[in-house]
C-alpha cells in the first residue's frame, strides 16, 4: 500500500461509531467505569479502556496510531507541542551529568531548550552539523543521545541518517531525528536507522495551521542498558516497548504535556491529505528556488539546488523531493524587508508546513534570542528571509515574489 492510500486506508484507520468515515472527538477527562474493579484493572493496565485524558484518550490513540504506522515505528505518543515532545524524548533517558551532541542549524526554540536543560546538569555540545566526521570528535562516554533534524529548519542541512545511525550505533548511542520538515513522506528515519523519530504535528502533520501538537515515536530497537540509562531497569521486563513504556509511567504523563482531544482530531483531518499537500508543496518550492535563483543580487538555499551540497543525498533519501521551505539572502536587512513587504500572497508569519505561503525574517523574530553566532551556525543572517512555500498555484508564487525581488531594487 503506498503512502496517500494509507492515510485513508491503513490498517490503524479503525471503523468508526455509526460508521463514521472520521473519529468522533472524544472531548473528556475522565473515564467511568460500572465498578471499583473495572478502574482498578485499568489503571494497572490489565484491561484496556481509557481513565483520564491526560494519560490516554480515543482520538489521540487514534492519532498516534495512525503517524506511528506512517513512521514504521512500533508506537507512538502524542504531545501538546513539538518542543514538549523534544523535551520529553530527552528527559527520558537524561540525567544530570549527561551529554547530547546536537546540530547547530536547529529550529531555534530546540536551541533555546538545550540551553534550559544546563542548570539541570544536561550539556549539549553542538556539532557544526550532524555528519561522522563532526560527531566524532565531541562524542565521550557520557554521550547519551545525538539529536538532528532531517532537514534543518532553517538551515535546510540534510543529515545521511543511515550513516550517522550506522556510526552511533557502533558506540551504543542512539540517534533521536526530528522529521518535521521533512515528514514521513519524504523519507522514514527509523527504516535507516534512527532510533526515534520527534515531529512537530503543528506543521506538515496538521497541514492547516490550526493545532499546536508534537509526537515521538519509537523504532523499539536501541537497547537501553540500565546501566547507562538511569531509570530503565524497571522497564527491562517491556522488551521493546521500555522506552515507550518508561515514558508513558513516566516523564510525559507527570508533566502533563498531553494534546488535546481537539488537536488531535484535528490533525487526524489534515494528515489525511499530507501526501497530496507535499507533493505540490516540493514542486512549487523547487519551482521557486530555481527561478529566483538567477535573480541578480540575492542567493537562494535549497537542498535540490544543482549547487547546493546535499543535492545529491537529498535526492537519494527524499526521494528526489527537497522539502518545502527555502531560504533568500537579499543583501541587506532592509531589502530583506522590501521583499517580504512586497508579496501579495505569502503571510508575513512564523510556522511552516501551512497550505499558506508563509514569510518571515528569522534574524529579527524566532532566532532574536540567539547570538550572532549561533544565528550564522543556523544559516541564519541578518538579510535571510525563510519562506514556507505553501500548495497555491506554483505560477503565482513564482511572479509574486519575482516582482518583490525586482520592486525590491531601487
Ligand atoms: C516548529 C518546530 C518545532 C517545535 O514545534 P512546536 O509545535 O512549535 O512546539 C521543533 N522542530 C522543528 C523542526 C520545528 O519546525
Amino acid at each position: 500500500m503506498e503512502f496517500n492510500t494509507k492515510l485513508l486506508h491503513g490498517k490503524e484507520v479503525r471503523k468508526y461509531p455509526y460508521g463514521a468515515t472520521v473519529p468522533p472527538i472524544s472531548q473528556v477527562s475522565a473515564f467511568t467505569y460500572e465498578t471499583a474493579e473495572e478502574l482498578e484493572k485499568v489503571f494497572q493496565n490489565r484491561a484496556p479502556g481509557f481513565s483520564y485524558s491526560r494519560i490516554s484518550n480515543p482520538v489521540v490513540d487514534d492519532f498516534e496510531r495512525r503517524v506511528c504506522e506512517l513512521e514504521n515505528g512500533i508506537g507512538a505518543v502524542a504531545c501538546s507541542s513539538g518542543m514538549s515532545a523534544i523535551t520529553l524524548a530527552l528527559l527520558n533517558i537524561l540525567g544530570a551529568g549527561d551529554e547530547v551532541i546536537a546540530g547547530s542549524g536547529l529550529f531555534g526554540g530546540t536551541i533555546d531548550l538545550f540551553g534550559d536543560l544546563e542548570k539541570f546538569g544536561i550539556t549539549t555540545r553542538f556539532a557544526g552539523h550532524i555528519t561522522v566526521e563532526e560527531i566524532e570528535p565531541l562524542i565521550t562516554d557520557r554521550t547519551k543521545a545525538v539529536f538532528g533534524e532531517v532537514i534543518g529548519n532553517p538551515g535546510l542541512d540534510v543529515v545521511d541518517i543511515q550513516r550517522v545511525a550506522d556510526f552511533l550505533h557502533e558506540r551504543g548511542v542512539p540517534f533521536i531525528a526530528d522529521n518535521t520538515t521533512a515528514t514521513p513522506y519524504l523519507v522514514r528515519p527509523l527504516d535507516l536507522g534512527a532510533d526515534i523519530v520527534i515531529h512537530s504535528a503543528s506543521k506538515y502533520i496538521n497541514g492547516g495551521g490550526n493545532s499546536i501538537s508534537g509526537l515521538i515515536i519509537d523504532s523499539g530497537r536501541f537497547r537501553w542498558n540500565p546501566e547507562r540509562y538511569q531509570g530503565f531497569e524497571k522497564y527491562k521486563k517491556f522488551g521493546k516497548f521500555a522506552y515507550l513504556a518508561k515514558l508513558r509511567n513516566g516523564i510525559w504523563r507527570n508533566m502533563g504535556g498531553c494534546l488535546a482531544p481537539m488537536n488531535g482530531f484535528l490533525n487526524i483531518i489534515g494528515m489525511e491529505t499530507m501526501g497530496l499537500r507535499m507533493e505540490r508543496i516540493c514542486e512549487n518550492a523547487k519551482r521557486l528556488a530555481l527561478a529566483l535563483d538567477s535573480l541578480a543580487g540575492i542567493s537562494v538555499n535549497y537542498p535540490l539546488l544543482p549547487h547546493n551540497p546535499y543535492r545529491e543525498l537529498t535526492e537519494r533519501q527524499c526521494r528526489g523531493l527537497g522539502g518545502g521551505i527555502l531560504t533568500i539572502r537579499a543583501g541587506s536587512r532592509e531589502r530583506a524587508y522590501k521583499i517580504i513587504n512586497g508579496l501579495k500572497y505569502a503571510c508575513k508569519a512564523t510556522n511552516i508546513g501551512d497550505v499558506r505561503t508563509l514569510v518571515i525574517h528569522p534574524a529579527s523574530t524566532i532566532y532574536i534570542h540567539s547570538t550572532p553566532a549561533q544565528q550564522a551556525a543556523a544559516g541564519v543572517y541578518d538579510d535571510s528571509i525563510r519562506v514556507s512555500v505553501g500548495i497555491e498555484n506554483g505560477a503565482d508564487l513564482e511572479e509574486d515574489f519575482i516582482a518583490a525581488i525586482r520592486a525590491s531594487e531601487d
